[in-house]
């Protein structure tokens, strides 16, 4: 949401340019990274001069205002000062008036109120972090029409509090991505880095025509090594092996834990497999040298298999399975050692293709089931609704969580069918409840942005309100930033036909994949989701709390609700509280329940009450 400069404001854009010029990117970002350059109000101009200015401006969120020494005096949020003048009365009396004359006036009696409020005003060095703080400690009220930055005193331009979130949370996302990306014990890159670097490698190799390596390592006898010498044995180990690892590998290659005692390296680039062997080889040499652990002597082994792209495979993902059946034969064959995947090998199963096709199965089959998770108000702590979350009974592995099926249906395209059958399921369990004489609940279902993207999507909901009669007043759809990011104009008209068939829409996840807060006021949402990576310990992460505070300040400037999201304990929940989200879910109160358990659960509640 960017403040559109004034036409005459390009001395001042020019002023904000130099001053990150001459300081470069400080390690601590200033707020002169994100100042908007908004011509002020003068305080001796007449109040009907400047409301055009807002009346055409629809982006100017505040207008500053300063003497005839450019020092700052105030600030008018647009929202009090266009209400303030819209009634009659006050444009009569006030409309000819300066800005300093009825400030003057009106001093006492309306201080906070008043549109020329107290601004805070910063050095355009200060840092965002300070500018953050300041914000909270003054309630918020500065959210929305911001912080007025100087340069020796002088106005130089604003800062908006919408910035400010986004910049924070853009950094927390720096933090989420690193912990996401990076192992905790040995601090190289993870799986999921990993296979963002297989995927690349193997887009370029096949541009270029070359090959990639993929060599799977899984250190032997490592569970009894863990089990008799201790955890703590057990994590120097990795450590050391990984270290190792590193030693061994060229510059150019990726050394990654995959988790537990499984690593990979990726070879971009290689001439021949012989270059992938020649470093199997000596990675196997190295380990057979003694590690000395906390001050024990030890020597152990490795396990290499090793997959070449596209040769054995040309697809990515198989191309693991494949690297990890090679290792899994010289496992076979008496371990300590590497092998190249070849047709012979076995024991390869493409773990991913079977559970493709067992989703496929388990709709027919009738394996998922909803579990419920009720939402709570923070005001009364009620249970004013309920989320729906899917479970999948699978025959073998038993109760799988959306987390390990959600994204392959999501690939496969299978989450239509499932997504539908969600959405259906939901509703004749409200119906259900109904009738068994439960209190109307909202009811949120999760829709998958495939799902969403499909044609017929309204179509299809329109069918099944009919179909099921569920009253769509309580119903109300998870949405996710990431479909809501895609063609606007599109989105928007089904974000409204949604609304007019009656059914609520909520974003899910808030604050973890936003790129433009700008779409926020024109989508017909009415709440917003707090992820629950930013509530997670909120009571000992000052970061956590300013993002939850500048959510909330956001929300309410929109006019939304906020829900926050993975409550644990009781200090979570105070502090939530403290923030003024409007609700919350989480374990503290209730984890997800099955329809029965919830009904109980629920019955039992209003009994105590
Ligand atoms: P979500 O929509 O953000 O749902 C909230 C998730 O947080 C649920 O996980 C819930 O069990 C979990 N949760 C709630 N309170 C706490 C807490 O206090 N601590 C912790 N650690 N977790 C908490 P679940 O059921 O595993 O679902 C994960 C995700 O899978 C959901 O995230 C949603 O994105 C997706 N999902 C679930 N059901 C469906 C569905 O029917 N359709 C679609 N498209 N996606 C679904
Ligand atoms: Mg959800
Ligand atoms: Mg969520």
């Amino acid at each position: 949401m960017q403040t559109k400069p004034h036409a005459k404001a390009r001395d001042y854009s020019s002023m904000a340019a130099l001053s990150l010029a001459e300081d470069g990117m400080p390690a601590c970002p200033s707020v002169a990274q994100l100042l908007h350059p908004v011509v002020p109000a003068l305080v001796s101009s007449i109040c009907q001069d400047i409301l055009p200015r807002f009346h055409a401006e629809h982006d100017l969120l505040s207008l500053p205002v300063v003497d005839q020494h450019a020092k700052p005096v105030g600030i008018m949020d647009r929202h009090q000062y266009m209400e303030f003048f819209a009634r009659p009365f006050s444009k009569e009396v006030f409309g000819k008036r300066s800005l300093s004359q009825i400030r003057e006036a009106h001093r006492d009696a309306m201080i906070g109120a008043f549109p020329i409020a107290i601004p805070i005003v910063v050095d355009i060095a200060t840092s965002i972090d300070d500018v953050a703080r300041m914000i909270i400690d003054s309630d918020m009220r500065h959210m929305v029409n911001g912080v007025v930055v100087t340069r020796d005193e002088r106005y130089v331009g604003v800062v908006h509090g919408h910035d400010l979130l986004h910049e924070i949370t853009q950094r927390k996302q720096s933090e989420l991505h690193y912990l996401a990306h990076y192992d905790a014990l040995t601090k190289i890159p993870n799986r999921m880095l990993f296979s963002d670097r297989l995927n690349q490698a193997c887009r370029e190799a096949l541009r270029s025509g070359r090959e990639v390596a993929l060599l799977f390592i899984d250190v032997d006898r490592f569970k009894q090594i863990n089990d008799s010498l201790g955890h703590r044995f057990g994590d120097a180990l990795l450590k050391a092996i990984a270290g190792r690892l590193l030693g061994c590998a060229r510059d150019s290659d990726t050394v990654v834990r995959l988790g537990g005692d499984e690593f990979a390296i990726l070879m971009e680039f290689i001439q021949t497999a012989r270059d992938a062997e020649a470093l199997a080889q000596r990675l196997v040499e190295t380990m057979r040298q003694p590690f000395l652990i906390l001050d024990r002597e030890l020597s152990i082994s490795i396990s290499i298999g090793i997959a070449i792209y596209p040769r054995d495979d040309d697809q990515v993902d198989i191309l693991l399975s494949k690297a990890d059946a090679a290792m899994y034969e010289v496992k076979q064959s008496g371990r300590n050692g590497y092998q190249l995947f070849s047709a012979s090998t076995t024991t390869f199963s493409s773990a991913r293709s079977a559970l493709e096709a067992e989703l496929k199965q388990a709709l027919a089959n009738e394996e998922f089931v909803l579990y419920f998770q009720p939402q709570f108000d923070l005001a009364g702590d009620q249970v004013v609704g309920v989320e729906a979350l899917i479970r999948w009974d699978h025959p073998r592995s038993g109760r799988l969580n959306p987390g390990s099926f959600i994204g392959l249906a999501e690939e496969s395209g299978l989450i239509v069918p499932i997504g539908d059958w969600v959405l259906a399921e939901a509703c004749r369990q409200h119906r259900a409840w109904m009738r068994e004489g439960l209190p109307p609940l909202r009811l949120a279902v999760n829709i998958s942005p495939l799902q969403f993207r499909q044609p017929d999507f309204i179509l299809r909901v329109t069918r099944l309100l009919e179909e099921t009669g569920v009253d769509p007043a309580f119903l109300e759809f998870e949405l996710t930033e990431g479909i809501i990011m895609h063609d606007a104009s599109l989105v928007l008209d089904m974000l409204s036909d949604l609304k007019n068939l009656g059914v609520h829409l909520s974003l899910d996840d808030f604050g973890t994949g936003f790129s433009n807060l700008g779409y926020l006021n024109r989508y017909p949402i009415e709440r917003m989701k707090i992820d629950q990576s930013f509530v997670r310990g909120i009571d000992q992460m000052p970061i956590n709390q300013s993002i939850v505070r500048s959510i909330v300040a956001l929300a309410k400037s929109l006019g939304l609700q906020v829900v926050a999201e993975g409550v644990e304990t009781e200090a979570e929940l105070a502090l939530v509280r403290e923030c003024q989200c409007d609700e919350y879910q989480g374990y503290l109160l209730a984890r997800p329940m099955s329809a029965s358990e919830f009904s109980a659960w629920l019955a039992g509640r209003i009994v105590r009450e």
